[in-house]
């Protein structure tokens, strides 16, 4: 359609887009796709299982788009509309395609059916002049066809169909698509943790700022906060991947200093893999005693594969009688200081460390409410203790939000505690 760069649209179908029961990912995921593919996304429409609609959105997205992925309504129920729809807009009629017929029949054969089932039929039928798009995953496969103005693609709901779709079979289209040499845009997040994000915003746009145009213009810098931290995604274009790196790189080099203090480096952007990498890079095992986050910790490690090298154990010091009695926690101070208080964050650590014979423990203790919080100690107060090679260090948290939100920032919070001291004390 446009001279130049190609650009693309999203067709969503389905009600229970509009209703809201399903979040539209595929919209979000091919844009990402798309986009960094060379194809920015420019339009998104939404629209129910209805045939007048969703002839309007494909309509209307190949009079402003070159490439239209419609995903959704492709499957063999009636209220599965979107491929008659768009042969019926585009002028083509539908014809059975034999390939698609024997695939189908393997696929049924070999989920114990004998036969085709009737209506499953239908989705052997393709508009004419088209491409079938296997779908490694699925029976209903993608096409492709082209219009007057634009390609159009039209691919399964099921997230994981419409990937591997996507991944696989249309790949070799969308490459065509894009013109010889063209740039396309690459992206390198950095994680963050332990700083909210108008005080990282406003740390690193002022270092910006002193920065010569050369250095700022190329990039581009998004904040995309989460309960964890915050992630700084820095985007430039370039041919290939080094040639974006090499244009953000003297970004990253001159906002190094405000940013080391926070960061953290693992390919999934989850603290537990990187507390777990530099564990594991130094053959150590951690254990845990959680009051207040019960166990929310232990869960995050022991979630990855491969976590009995780093994990040895963890308690849920919930009564404090667990906490005297299983971790050597002293009676005395629980009734001086109280159950949240540094004395006994300092003691879960070094007592939980001391008993499953761990190199790395930690102890956290709180109020993570919505109930439990004193005018000294309200909702949110958290003593974390973190002992490693048996030296203890304590520190307090507050944390707003919500019971989940508490629970899940004070566990992030001693995660990213060990893993500053893990890295401290290498390089000390
Ligand atoms: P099927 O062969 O299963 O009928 P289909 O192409 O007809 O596939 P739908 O029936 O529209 O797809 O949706 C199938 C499933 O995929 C549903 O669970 C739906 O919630 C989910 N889904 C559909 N569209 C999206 C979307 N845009 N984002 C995320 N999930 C989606």
């Amino acid at each position: 359609m446009t001279e130049g760069a190609p650009s693309a649209a999203v067709v969503s179908v389905g009600n229970e887009l509009l209703f809201g029961e399903t979040v539209d990912t595929n919209a979000a995921w091919l844009g990402r796709e798309l986009t960094t593919l060379g194809i920015p996304v420019v339009r998104r429409y939404t629209v129910g299982d209805v045939a007048e609609d969703i002839a309007w959105a494909v309509r209307e997205a190949t009079e402003m788009t070159d490439l239209v992925m419609v995903t959704g309504g492709l499957g063999p129920t009636p209220d599965d509309l979107t491929k008659p729809t768009v042969a019926v807009e585009f002028d083509l009629a539908l014809t059975r395609d034999d390939l698609m017929l024997e695939t189908l029949k393997a696929r049924y054969g070999s989920g114990g059916h004998d036969e085709v089932p009737l209506a499953a039929r239908v989705q052997a039928e393709i508009p004419e002049g088209s491409t079938v798009l296997e779908n490694p995953e699925g029976t209903a496969p993608g096409i492709l066809l082209r219009t007057r103005n634009a390609t159009v693609v039209l691919l399964p709901g099921v997230p994981r169909e419409m990937r591997a779709i996507v991944k696989g079979a249309l790949r070799p289209h969308l490459e065509a698509m894009r013109p010889v040499h063209a740039e396309r845009v690459w992206h390198h997040v950095t994680h963050t943790t332990g700083i909210v994000e108008s005080r990282l915003t406003e740390q690193v746009e002022a270092r910006m700022a002193e920065l010569p145009g050369e250095i700022r213009t190329p990039v581009g810098v998004a904040y995309l906060p989460d309960v964890y931290g915050v992630d700084l995604r820095f985007s430039a274009s370039g041919v290939s991947r080094d040639e974006a790196r090499a244009r953000i790189a003297p970004l990253l080099d001159a906002i190094d200093e405000v940013v080391a203090p926070y960061r953290f480096e693992c390919a999934s952007g989850d603290l537990a893999e990187a507390v777990s990498t530099e564990l594991r890079n130094r053959g150590m095992k951690m254990a845990t005693a959680e009051s207040c986050t019960g166990g929310l910790i232990a869960k995050r490690i022991t979630d990855r594969p491969g976590s009995s090298e780093v994990f040895a154990g963890g308690v849920v010091a919930y009564s404090n009688r667990v906490k005297v009695e299983q971790l050597g926690v002293r009676v005395e101070d629980i009734e001086r200081f109280g159950a949240v208080s540094e004395a006994v964050a300092h003691q879960l650590a070094g007592g939980v460390a001391a008993l499953l014979h761990a190199d790395v423990g930690i102890g956290v203790t709180g109020v993570a409410g919505p109930s439990g919080g004193s005018v000294e100690k309200p909702v949110g107060t958290i003593w974390i203790g973190t002992s490693v090679r048996g030296e203890v260090e304590t520190f307090l948290g507050h944390y707003s939000g919500d019971r989940e939100t508490v629970r899940a920032r004070a566990g992030q919070a001693a995660l990213a505690s060990v893993y500053r001291r893990l890295l401290n004390a290498s390089k000390g």
